[in-house]
């Protein structure tokens, strides 16, 4: 079943947007340029980065683990497994948004001039949060 607010877990991405998409979200946690957001409804969490140009375009990532798990691999580094695995979520994730919000993708890719998730070559390894998680909790 679908949330009727944030639309989880069938969505797992939003688009950027000039405001945040019109859902109402609250927030948990915030870190290094980046924000974990809670659908008061489903208790979903959401992943928000800011991207450039100006850091004003906002992409959300479904986040399928706790709270804690969040803090957690954030303070590894300052968030930035998070803000790797964010992108490489953007990346895999964009062509599954609605048509609308494709185009404010293709929007972002133009204005940035290809400093953009989507269009830096990323040859970094995958990263699974899930392994991330058991590795530190079975450390
Ligand atoms: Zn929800």
């Amino acid at each position: 079943m679908e949330c009727n607010n944030c639309e989880a877990p069938k969505r797992k991405i939003y688009g950027p947007h000039k405001k945040r998409p019109n859902k109402d979200l609250e927030e948990a946690d915030i870190g290094n340029w980046v924000m974990l957001l809670r659908c008061p409804k489903c208790e979903k969490l959401w992943v928000s980065v800011p991207y450039e140009p100006y850091a004003s375009f906002e992409y959300l990532i479904l986040w399928d683990f706790t709270k804690e798990d969040w803090r957690m691999i954030h303070d590894l580094d300052n968030a930035s497994t998070i803000h790797e695995w964010h992108g490489q979520s953007v990346k895999d994730l964009w062509s599954t948004l609605p048509d609308n919000e494709r185009e404010s993708v293709l929007s972002h890719r133009k204005r940035s001039y290809g400093r953009n998730p989507i269009d830096i070559p990323q040859n970094n390894e995958k990263i699974d949060i899930n392994s991330l998680i058991k590795k530190i909790n079975y450390d």
